[in-house]
């Protein structure tokens, strides 16, 4: 049941998806003209931190096309077999969609390069001497790959790309009009300057404004209540430890460890993690992409540096010009508990 909701929050077509305004432009385009050619969509690559909706736009261009859809992950496909075995199902103008591509390897990735150029895969059959080639032919397929960052990409299988498009954070009147279609979709009021509360502590993400909604909507529940308000959602972030900036307790951690344990940087990104206990590509390819946005944090050639609004955010005394802090963390404690 809490599934089927849920997967009713996705926006079914691209008038019903909000924001992204540039690569619906793009996408309209490509789909009316491939569909008035009677031709499958050429490859297309979503790149952008996660939560963005780029496996949302996916289902949608499937939905648009009125093709199936069949969707894996790039960890997943660990053999050439596998990968061969889905092509060779998938008909006309069916889409396969592939999400964190950056993370097949090198083998399976091979093949793509004749599937996604002349619709065709070479297999081995057999071991050793016995062992041949076969060539399969493909019907004519489009490709949708998701990735954190195009960069990520081997520059082979990029260029089989016909279109490479990056997801941008949102802003504050899209993430509201998002939280308000999906208040109607869960049957719950929302006053206008709580949608708006929650919007500015979303990171620019759907997915986060989607979540901090859920949460919402359970202390409405537990207190008997059919409308969220601001009062409401102020209680729900200090719950979940949310500031003003959206940060949450981990974002302060970073920021923190660069100010007192780096002076403020340059760090590189690998000591960072590893200070920190986290995978250096969760730190740069979620937490780091929002405090980039918001100028919390800079990169530099010698590594991240913390900006002097991480210092005023934290309540740190400003750094001073030149890389040197003066020493003082007194104010943290009092400021952090606004927060
Ligand atoms: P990604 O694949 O980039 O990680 P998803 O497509 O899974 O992100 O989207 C995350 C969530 O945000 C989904 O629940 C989706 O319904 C919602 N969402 C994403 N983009 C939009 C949008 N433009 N409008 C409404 N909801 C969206």
């Amino acid at each position: 049941m809490n599934g089927e909701i849920l997967s009713s929050l996705r926006p079914q077509s691209l008038d019903d998806y909000i924001g992204q305004a540039e690569v619906k432009k793009k996408l309209k385009i490509a789909i009316q003209a491939a569909k008035m050619r009677n031709e499958p969509l050429d490859h297309i690559l979503f790149a952008g931190p996660p939560g963005l909706g780029k496996t949302t736009l996916a289902l949608v261009i499937a939905r648009e096309m009125g093709t199936n859809i069949y969707i894996t992950s790039g960890p997943v496909l660990e053999r050439q077999g596998d990968i061969a075995a889905i092509l060779s199902t998938l008909n006309d103008g069916d889409i396969l969609f592939i999400d964190e591509i950056h993370r097949i390897n090198k083998t399976v990735e091979e093949i793509f390069y004749t599937a996604l150029e002349d619709y065709k895969v070479d297999v081995m059959i057999g071991k050793g001497p016995t062992a041949r080639s076969v060539r399969i032919s493909l019907k004519p397929f489009t490709l949708i790959g998701a990735t954190t960052r195009s960069g990520l990409l081997s520059s082979p299988l990029r260029s089989r790309f016909g279109m490479i498009l990056e997801l941008q954070f949102y802003n504050i009147e899209e993430l509201v009009e998002i939280i308000k279609r999906a208040c109607k979709i869960l049957k719950i009021e929302i006053e206008e300057e709580a949608a708006h509360f929650i919007a500015e502590r979303s990171r620019g993400t759907p997915r986060i404004a989607l979540r901090l909604l859920r949460r919402a909507r359970d202390v409405a529940t537990v207190k008997a209540k059919t409308e969220i308000d601001r009062i409401l959602v102020e209680k729900t972030m200090d719950i979940l430890e949310i500031d003003k900036l959206g940060l949450d307790e981990l974002d302060r951690r970073i920021l923190k460890t660069i100010i007192e344990i780096y002076d403020g940087g340059p760090v590189g990104i690998e000591s960072l993690a590893a200070t920190l206990n986290l995978e250096i590509d969760t730190l740069k390819e979620v937490h780091e992409p929002y405090l980039l946005q918001k100028g919390l944090i800079v990169r530099t050639s010698r590594g991240r540096v913390a900006t002097d609004l991480a210092y005023s955010h934290l309540g740190y005394s400003s750094r001073i010009r030149g890389g040197l802090f003066d020493g003082s963390f007194g104010e943290l404690e009092e400021d952090q508990s606004e927060n």
